[in-house]
């Protein structure tokens, strides 16, 4: 079978097998050939073979005395350890372990590049994922960073990167290569960090700065399952996309998430992780032109599910249904080594039955019960409060449909206040880009024209500053889901509107309009995505603009936790 021309780019050749730690390390090559044998009978074909990365191209994430270290160890294996590097260790020194790792991190490298000439959509590269290395050591049997380094050369070319890490390890590498860069979003779906290697990866890892609200990590209890973790990865990594505009999305697929991974303690199927990589498919189409470059990562159990879990990557990017059987030649084939290695039989069918037929006992249960309910506290806290509210409200779906809008002029004039947007109104009127969430300001504007038209008990109150025919700024509530009075869900300028004291007047405007008990909960998420303050002025300005318009502040603790910045006000019914 041959490769359809849209069907994802196949990165492997002949030097992938050469990233080899020896035979008693569990990143084995050996994965490569059930893997690599079980894609080909799926119709994959690789079509880029992986050439070592120049010391120009690594240099864009690793330091050049990391790089001339292990030169140094992959000419003398038996010299010094240094860098994370040495005998006995996660990451033992091996005869050309330079070239292997430049080789791993130039698949990654060329592959991006072929995504961004246009000349493939998708690439996927399964000896690639190697997430954990450092700028200036090596880590977890990562030597180069190739996620980072494919990022690095989208951020290079201009490009917003979102970056999602199904890994059972915290992305802990990516993410402090790119923690301070607020055009890089990472969100890391792992098993926390309070149990598993490399101890990171907590919920208040958040990014500094103006990247503040740009790492996002959903830690995960051991033994919590697919039941847990697949409602989170079809939430958090949609909902943040609609927030953020990327440009291109990288994955990355480490498979030792799953149940019967000797590694780890997650019990994740081949199922959910297709599910995982049809829904990264789903972002990069709807959000990123369909750019998306998905790599491989961590995975121990090479013949029964590391195969069957490339498999499922690559078919998401083909747009194609996984096969209901696997091949009786692919299982007969590698049935003798699966068994000499303890990983037999081969199983017979692509996706899992559920929990991989373990048994769901009382400790996974309360593992996903814990787990899934501070991924619940999380997405509050990563999310805008608009994008939250209108999915839960019905106005909104994070992979909904692409609109429209009316073309935006802008007259650069004073904008008046309109006390009490209609639909009517709205449909002459268009929306400024940034002014509120999601980034795409058509979306923006479907957001507000369905809370308007919400015929429910709950509709919506909108303020809108509009200057000519355009809405440069919007404040919006709507009575609370539980409890009484309303909540604050919208508050925002577009951006050459800002510092003249345009959202304190819409703030004012609203607060009359309402009239009764008015609730706002800010976090970390309430940010412009491609202009972002610095965390600190953003809070500071958030709780003045709220004190002076009569809100009491306090501190959210559950939120606050995870984002210490988080505040929660309250403003009393109004008396007069
Ligand atoms: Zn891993
Ligand atoms: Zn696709």
């Amino acid at each position: 079978m041959s490769n359809r021309a849209s069907d994802p780019l196949l990165v492997f050749g002949p030097r992938s097998p050469t990233y080899d730690f020896g035979p008693a390390h569990p990143l084995t090559p050996r994965r490569f050939g059930p893997g690599i044998d079980l894609l080909r009978a799926i119709g994959a074909e690789p079509g880029l073979a992986p050439e070592p990365a120049g010391d120009g191209d690594l240099l864009l994430s690793h330091t050049a005395e990391y790089i001339a270290a292990v030169r140094r160890l992959s000419v003398d294996p038996l010299g010094p350890p240094q860098a994370g590097i040495g005998p006995g260790g996660d990451n033992p020194s091996f005869a050309g372990m330079h070239e292997a790792g430049a080789m791993v991190a130039g698949g990654s490298m060329r592959a991006m590049e072929a995504i961004l000439r246009g000349d493939v959509e998708h690439a996927f590269h399964p000896g690639g994922g190697l997430h954990h290395a450092m700028p200036a050591r090596a880590s977890g049997f990562c030597i180069y960073d190739d996620p980072a380094l494919a990022i690095a050369v989208a951020r290079k070319a201009g490009l917003r990167v979102l970056y999602v890490d199904l890994d059972v390890h915290h992305g802990d590498g990516v993410q402090a290569i790119h923690s301070s860069d607020p055009g890089v979003m990472t969100i890391s779906f792992h098993e926390s960090g309070r149990y598993l290697f490399p101890g990171s990866g907590f919920a208040n890892e958040l990014g500094e700065g103006e990247a503040a609200g740009t790492s996002i990590n959903i830690p995960f209890e051991p033994f919590a399952g697919e039941d847990a973790w697949l409602p989170w990865v079809r939430a958090i990594p949609a909902t943040l996309a609609a927030a953020f505009r990327p440009d291109v999305i990288v994955s990355q697929h480490g498979c030792d998430s799953h149940a019967w991974d000797p590694l780890a303690h997650l019990q994740v199927t081949t199922t959910a992780m297709g599910e995982a990589a049809r829904l990264v498919d789903r972002i990069a189409h709807r959000h990123a032109d369909g750019r998306w470059l998905a790599t491989g990562g961590g995975g121990y159990d090479a013949y029964r599910v590391v195969p069957r879990a490339w498999a499922q990557v690559w078919l998401a990017g083909a747009h194609r249904d996984a096969p209901r059987e696997t091949p009786v030649a692919w299982r007969e084939r590698w049935a003798a080594e699966a068994a000499r290695y303890g990983q037999a039989p081969l199983p017979e069918t692509f996706d899992d039955p559920p929990h991989a037929g373990m048994l769901l006992d009382e400790r996974s249960h309360d593992a996903d019960n814990a787990s899934s309910m501070r991924a619940a506290v999380i997405a509050t806290v990563v999310s805008p409060a608009l994008l939250r509210e209108a999915a839960s409200r019905g106005w909104w779906q994070p992979l909904g449909d692409r609109t429209d809008q009316p073309s935006v002029e802008l007259a650069q004039g004073e904008p008046s206040i309109v006390g009490d947007l209609t639909l009517e109104l709205l449909e002459r009127l268009a929306l400024a880009a940034r002014t509120i969430p999601p980034a795409d300001p058509a979306e923006g504007r479907a957001i507000i024209r369905a809370a308007l038209a919400d015929s429910g008990a709950m509709p919506a109150t909108v303020i809108a500053a509009v200057d000519g025919a355009t809405i440069v700024g919007i404040a919006m509530a709507a009575p609370r889901s539980h409890g009484h009075g309303e909540a604050l869900v919208a508050l925002g300028v577009a951006p050459d509107y800002r510092r003249q004291g345009l959202a304190s007047r819409l703030l004012e405007t609203l607060i009359r309009r309402v009239g009764g008990e008015l609730e706002a909960v800010i976090t970390v998420a309430e940010r412009d995505p491609i202009a972002p303050l610095d965390r600190s002025l953003r809070a500071s300005i958030a709780r003045r603009m709220l004190e002076r318009a009569g809100f009491e502040i306090t501190s959210p603790p559950a939120l606050a936790a995870i984002d210490p910045a988080a505040i929660s006000a309250w403003r009393p019914a109004r008396r007069d």
